[in-house]
């Protein structure tokens, strides 16, 4: 029996794990929040005065008073040992883009040997983990090392729970001596601050004079697969590189469109359940889930909230989602595009802004074009997404997203965005400065009398859009599943900042104060944005050929791999307004290019040396056993005079030699690369990623050829299908 065969043999097919958690004990209503030092939490644990600082500084982002922090911490500790904690951990988020934590225990000894906990202000505001080998793109000197955490009081802490303990996390920035952001955390927290800065002017001229502070919301829909467990250990490329290197097509695919939305197998419900239970212990409203497009491919969506928060939760998510498949003996694969011809995962990233006065800002009512505010506010973004479309595309980039983007399947490298029929005609409208009016939206009828009538939305959906309206936000479609959200965000905020910075500037000069020019100035603006920036709106179909030429005629950029994207953070106007928005210094800027460039290098190394090491020692075995076999065969049948065909030992001949070639083609390839790391993340874009493919081609032919016992290697038909 091959490796193979007893993996099969030891499958679990279908089981659902028994009775994971007693979900009768507790409703998930009860459940919600239980392990979040919350404000509800703090309200109830803190003196009046000090919970109404703390309010202030998580809704108003206003300094906070050091006093604070010393009560803070105490009664954090307080919970967190009622709760079972042992442990704390300032949990950061580094620009690998994965979460990072350092434990400390509560655990101090007295000098009568006993012990006490402690949890003193100061060890809640700032940490100094030895961090010194995370990357930092030159930020830090190794003399100057230091790296410090600092809590971030808009987050909150929350208790995290394994088997054999609980630890208080306590999420935080994490940033140089010199206070440069070495992480994903601060950039977001400072891009809010722009935002909201510029969308307050705004606000201002429409007579909203709250101040309550502008916050963008977040709602982050995750993809993902889950295979079996036997599968991934069987597979050294799914180990190493997230994704199959090798594996031919299985018979049956998604052709069938069978998967999508269809019932949930009970092992992979069981794991959802659970999934669920941990996030909602954790405060993180999960709400959607469902089978996806790809055999094996899930979603799960939460519902919205303020960016920051959102983003901390999206990385919960994911290490949730990672840790319980391990549990339920299956692997959640987060990479973008974990199996050849089959859809990827993406992860939609829902955006908008608003305050608490007005809520949403981006919900045009009813009759959006009697809503000039919703209007210009649409326009800015339209701006944002024209002026700065190639950060949009850098922010996204990365050596697995880049099978996704331009591939028909998910949006196109190229940014456009999707307003829908309504809108897009209330915007031409404007701009050709006739009267506006709003197409009715109206009433869908079924046609069956027991179904009720619909409310029509104004617009039909368009999933081929990078950029999408949806009704009430805007729907960033070309983040990858493996991505933190953290960089679009930083990026959405920060553009459109510049853009709402650009219209509260021109509406304030129009209007020279005076608030019955305004409705004249927002259509001016409109105009304006229209003529310069219009070109970005595509309401058509993104995956088609055609859109590829339409938008080289437009002059829209279309930076197909990650070494096309990326230098784009480097140019000078892109620079400019990082740092004029205080976001990132233009040190910050180049260490974050300069570490994404580096990983996507790393990536493709790490692939290339699985695929020559596979190539090497399981896929080239099996075929020379197999021709050996086929040879051994053939040289009996000539002995006894028997007739025999000698065709299938040519071709697998004629594959295995081809294989071979390819393969060391490869390995001169990697002999011969460019120092210099721009010159060689082309290099691997341009000639190691394509000899890749080519051994892969070869291989994929060997599978269906080779005999089925000698190949070691879980096929595509049995990870995909057999759960
Ligand atoms: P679909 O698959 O149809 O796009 P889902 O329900 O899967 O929709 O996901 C939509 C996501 O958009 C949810 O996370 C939802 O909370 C989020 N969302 C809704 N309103 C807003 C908003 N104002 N700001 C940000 N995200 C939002
Ligand atoms: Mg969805």
């Amino acid at each position: 029996m091959n490796k193979r065969s007893k993996i099969l043999m030891g499958m679990n097919c279908n089981k659902a794990l028994e009775s994971p958690l007693s979900y009768r004990d507790t409703n998930s209503i009860e459940l919600f929040g239980k392990n979040v030092f919350s404000m509800s939490v703090m309200k109830q644990r803190l003196p009046k005065d000090i919970y109404k600082s703390l309010k202030k500084t998580t809704e108003m982002f206003t300094s906070l008073d050091g006093a604070v922090a010393a009560v803070v911490a105490n009664a954090m500790k307080d919970w967190a040992i009622e709760k079972g904690a042992t442990h704390y951990a300032h949990v950061f988020f580094p620009l690998t883009g994965a979460t990072a934590e350092k434990h400390d225990s509560f655990l101090v000894p007295d000098l009568a040997g006993n012990a006490i906990a402690e949890f003193s202000g100061t060890t809640l505001i700032q940490g100094e983990p030895d961090a010194s080998s995370f990357p930092n793109g030159g930020l830090r000197q190794t003399f100057e090392a230091r790296g410090y955490t600092a809590w971030d009081v808009t987050s909150p802490a929350y208790i995290m729970e394994s088997p054999n303990g609980a630890t208080l996390c306590i999420p935080t920035a994490f940033v140089s001596w010199k206070g440069e952001a070495l992480d994903k955390k601060t950039p977001i927290l400072r891009s809010m601050q722009a935002l909201n800065a510029q969308a307050q002017r705004i606000l201002k001229l429409f007579g909203d004079t709250s101040k309550s502070m502008v916050l963008p919301t977040c709602g982050a829909e995750q993809e993902y697969f889950l295979i079996d467990k036997n599968f991934f250990m069987a597979r050294p490329d799914i180990q190493a590189a997230g994704r199959t290197l090798f594996g031919a097509a299985s018979p049956k695919g998604q052709q069938f469109d069978d998967h999508y939305f269809g019932a949930i197998a009970d092992r992979v419900l069981s794991f959802m359940f659970e999934v669920e239970r941990e996030l909602y212990k954790l405060g993180i409203p999960v709400k959607t889930r469902h089978n996806e497009v790809a055999p094996g491919q899930f979603e799960i969506a939460p519902v919205f909230e303020t960016a920051n928060i959102a983003t901390d939760h999206q990385q919960l998510v994911m290490v949730t989602l990672k840790k319980l498949a391990k549990k339920h003996d299956m692997e959640c694969l987060l990479h973008e595009k974990p199996f050849a011809g089959i859809n990827g995962s993406g992860k939609h990233c829902n955006y908008s802004f608003g305050n608490k006065t007005q809520g949403n800002l981006l919900d045009p009512g009813n009759t959006p074009h009697k809503n000039k505010q919703f209007l210009v506010l649409c326009a800015a973004i339209i701006r944002g997404v024209h002026k700065y479309a190639k950060v949009l595309r850098a922010v996204v980039a990365s050596a697995s997203n880049d099978h996704r983007l331009g591939a028909n399947e998910a949006p196109p490298a190229i940014m456009s965005v999707f307003l829908g029929d309504q809108l897009t005609d209330i915007f031409r409208q404007i701009q050709a400065g006739t009267k506006i009016s709003s197409q009715e939206a109206g009433v869908m009828k079924i046609s069956v009398d027991a179904l009720p009538d619909l409310p029509k939305d104004s617009g039909d959906r368009n999933r081929t859009s990078p950029f999408a309206f949806t009704g009430n936000r805007f729907e960033f479609r070309s983040v990858g599943s493996d991505q933190s959200v953290s960089g679009s965000l930083v990026a959405m905020n920060t553009i459109f900042a510049d853009s709402l910075e650009y219209v509260a500037d021109s509406l304030e000069k129009m209007t020279g104060g005076d608030p019955e020019k305004l409705d004249g100035a927002v259509e001016a603006v409109i105009k304006e944005i229209m003529d310069d920036h219009g070109a970005v709106v595509f309401n058509g179909d993104n995956y088609a050929d055609a859109w590829q030429e339409e938008a080289a005629r437009r002059g829209l950029p279309n930076l197909r791999t990650t070494p096309d994207a990326l230098p784009s953070l480097m140019d000078e106007d892109v620079l400019e307004m990082f740092s004029r928005f205080k976001v990132l210094s233009r040190d910050e800027m180049e260490s974050r290019y300069e570490t994404y460039l580096e990983q996507y290098v790393l990536k493709i190394g790490v692939e290339s040396k699985t695929v020559v090491e596979m190539a090497k020692t399981i896929i080239y075995p099996a075929a020379v056993r197999y021709q050996s076999e086929l040879a051994d065969t053939c040289l009996k049948m000539k002995e006894l005079d028997l007739e025999y065909d000698d065709d299938t030992l040519k071709e697998t001949a004629a594959l295995t030699r081809e294989f071979k070639n390819r393969l060391n083609n490869l390995e001169e390839l990697t002999a011969g690369e460019p120092e210099e790391t721009l010159a060689k993340a082309e290099y691997r874009c341009k000639e190691i990623l394509p000899a890749m493919l080519g051994v892969r081609e070869s291989a994929d032919k060997l599978e269906t050829l080779v005999s089925d016992d000698l190949w070691d290697l879980p096929t595509y038909q049995e990870m995909l299908f057999i759960k």
